[in-house]
């Protein structure tokens, strides 16, 4: 058996090696380092694939948060409602513009925010609410986008960990992730679905004054050479990440199947346990979605309920298995975060999450073989 790896980027390389190699040559030959036309096609494939009308490449996806920000013109004192369970980029960017972060607590089948919460929270000082899609499935964007209309609020979709999923409107209808919003945020970051190999970020959006603005922003506040109309910040995709990425972009469905067929089969062999809850596709049903791509599985998370995830961690890793616990605290929890106006009482689910949740290998290079000895080093563990 090859041996297991949490994430698998040398074997995905060998699929693509020759058309990363001549792009990243084709680059050193013409010195075209920064917003050369590597960016420039990268930025219109991805708003053809995206089906949005402006995409704005730069430097990695927690800028990519910031520059939303700071391009819907958000002010210091507005509060930003973001979940409680997720990567801290989504809350540092929010805390270090001094906009107010205001956690809430996730649900327990998709892990994503929780709209009850969410309305719950929402002051005259709310402007903005921030989903993040955690794991590659959308959070309930039907539900979000009414509240953000009734309230008059901003959405920034934080999808980082969802390029390429398919959003199922309540009406049947389909929208890729991340285009929903007013503006979305995404991270080109190696280990995501769609990863450079070095840090990038992009951020969607289909209003044209918006992408104006944000433009400027990703550009020292730039519109006019040596005109600095607006504080900006200096955040650039560089085009030999570009190259990469548009190497792989044409993959990035294949890539996508290939994680859910690994999903499948790990649900598949990991359901109806008694101390175990697998993912779930919210919207369509199925225990993993294999038709309409509502979830890109950029991480597989069970939760493990018996009080054993811990020694699991432990047991795996002595089988030479790798896993993650994303995330083993809840961000209301972090002493940078910690704030008086939070009350435990509003935070059940995630802080059981915390508890519980276990991410297993995933990616693109998963075979039978790997799939089989992982299932059967949890079941033999959790059940024994
Ligand atoms: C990875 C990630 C980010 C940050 O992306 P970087 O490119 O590492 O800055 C933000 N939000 C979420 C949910 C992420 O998973």
């Amino acid at each position: 058996m090859k041996k297991i790896q949490m994430v698998d980027l040398g074997g995905q390389y060998e699929g693509i090696k020759e058309q990363v190699n001549s792009a990243i040559a084709t680059i050193m030959e013409t010195s075209a380092f920064i917003n050369g036309p590597e960016v420039k096609s990268f930025q219109t494939e991805l708003e053809a694939y995206l089906g949005v009308k402006h995409v704005i490449p730069c430097a990695n996806g927690t800028d990519a948060l910031q520059i939303a920000m700071m391009g819907l013109g958000l002010q210091p004192g507005d509060e930003v409602i973001t979940a409680d369970f997720t990567f801290a980029a989504t809350v540092e960017v929010i805390a270090l513009l001094q906009l107010t972060p205001v956690l809430v607590d996730v649900e327990p089948d998709s892990f994503n925010i929780d709209i009850e919460a969410v309305e719950k929270a929402i002051t005259p000082k709310t402007k903005a609410i921030v989903p993040v899609h955690l794991f590659g499935q959308c959070a309930n964007m039907d539900a979000i986008m009414q509240l953000a209309e009734q309230h008059n609020l901003y959405v920034i979709e934080d999808n980082a960990q969802a390029i390429g999923a398919d959003y199922v409107f309540d009406d049947g209808s389909k929208q890729k992730a991340g285009t929903i919003g007013h503006v979305g945020a995404t991270s080109f970051f190696p280990s995501k679905n769609l990863g450079a190999y070095g840090d990038g970020g992009a951020i969607f959006t289909n209003d044209d004054e918006l992408a104006h603005t944000l433009r400027g922003v990703v550009n020292h506040g730039m519109y006019e050479r040596y005109h600095h109309d607006v504080v900006g910040v200096n955040s650039r995709l560089d085009s030999i990440q570009a190259a990469v990425l548009r190497a792989k972009l044409p993959k990035l469905d294949e890539y996508c199947n290939r994680r859910r067929q690994a999903a499948k089969s790990y649900t598949n062999a990991l359901k109806g346990q008694p101390n175990i809850i697998t993912p779930k596709t919210v919207k369509c049903e199925k225990e993993v979605c294999d038709t309409c791509s509502c979830h890109v599985f950029h991480q597989y998370t069970l939760r493990i309920t018996n009080g054993k995830r811990d020694a699991l961690v432990k047991h795996l890793s002595e089988n030479d298995i790798p896993c993650g616990v994303y995330y083993p605290i809840p961000l209301h929890k972090q002493k940078a975060y910690v704030d008086d106006r939070y009350n435990e009482a509003d935070f059940p689910v995630t802080n059981q999450l915390v508890k519980e949740v276990i991410s297993l290998p995933m990616h693109t290079e998963l075979d039978d073989e790997q799939i089989e000895f992982i299932t059967k080093t949890v079941l033999a563990f959790v059940n024994g």
